[in-house]
């Protein structure tokens, strides 16, 4: 599959939603075999994903009346965890607090992992700076990732990491892993408001972003 350059992306997405049989002719559901949606189905009949789609579905059907907080609380309950983990951003510690206290008032017990556990420096990890300057501690989502997993969570939650350390907890957690907050500084954790800021004043400040990224210039040590 070499040629993407039509996806879900430049569609309405309304005749997979609504059913209304008029699929585009480039259709992505097209560049599935059959022997692929077999794959794919059968998955779904693990008894851990049937597990987790079936929580997945009771709650997402009240999205529009529940906050995140709660529709992580009942994703919880309904796959039946019993012990959370909380792999937070130090900067999000107070929050976590909060979720905690609600997560053990529902019956959860709550095991939370913050990102600079251990307190490595770049040198720690494998990342020196070029004027030897050991700069502040770094996160440390693999060590959070198998705290996680000697505690024996059953569901873990994601508090603010960064983006990237976010990505490998994501790749190394042991037990199914849900976003709570999405970190952004500049906007109150808000990430949608960085793509709302693309029609705003923001905009010249995204487009060196943009920029940097396209001709890169985008410092890389
Ligand atoms: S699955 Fe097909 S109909 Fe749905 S959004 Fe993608 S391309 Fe459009």
């Amino acid at each position: 599959m070499d040629d993407i350059r039509f996806s879900c992306l430049s569609c309405t997405g309304e005749a997979c939603e609504f059913e209304t049989g008029g699929n585009p002719p480039q259709c992505v559901e097209g560049l599935a075999s059959d022997a692929v949606k077999q794959e794919v189905h059968d998955r779904y009949r693990e008894p851990d994903n049937h597990r987790i789609m079936k929580a997945a579905a009771l709650t997402s059907a009240r999205c529009g009346n529940l906050t995140r907080v709660q529709e992580t609380m009942e994703f919880a309950a309904r796959i039946g965890a019993r012990r959370i983990g909380v792999a937070t951003c130090t900067m999000l510690l107070e929050e976590s607090r909060i979720l905690r206290k609600l997560l053990e008032n529902a019956g959860f017990e709550v095991f939370g992992v913050a990102c600079k556990v251990e307190g490595n420096h770049r040198s720690d990890l494998g990342l020196p700076q070029a004027d030897g300057a050991e700069g502040s501690v770094l996160c440390n989502p693999l060590m959070q990732a198998r705290l996680l997993e000697e505690a024996h969570t059953d569901l873990n939650i994601v508090m603010g990491l960064c983006v990237g350390h976010d990505a490998l907890f994501y790749r190394y957690s042991h037990a199914p892993v849900t976003t709570l907050v999405t970190k952004d500084h500049v906007t109150g954790h808000n990430a949608c408001a960085g793509l709302y800021a693309s029609k705003s004043v923001y905009r010249k400040r995204l487009r060196e972003t943009v920029e940097a990224c396209r001709e890169g210039t985008l410092p890389m040590e």
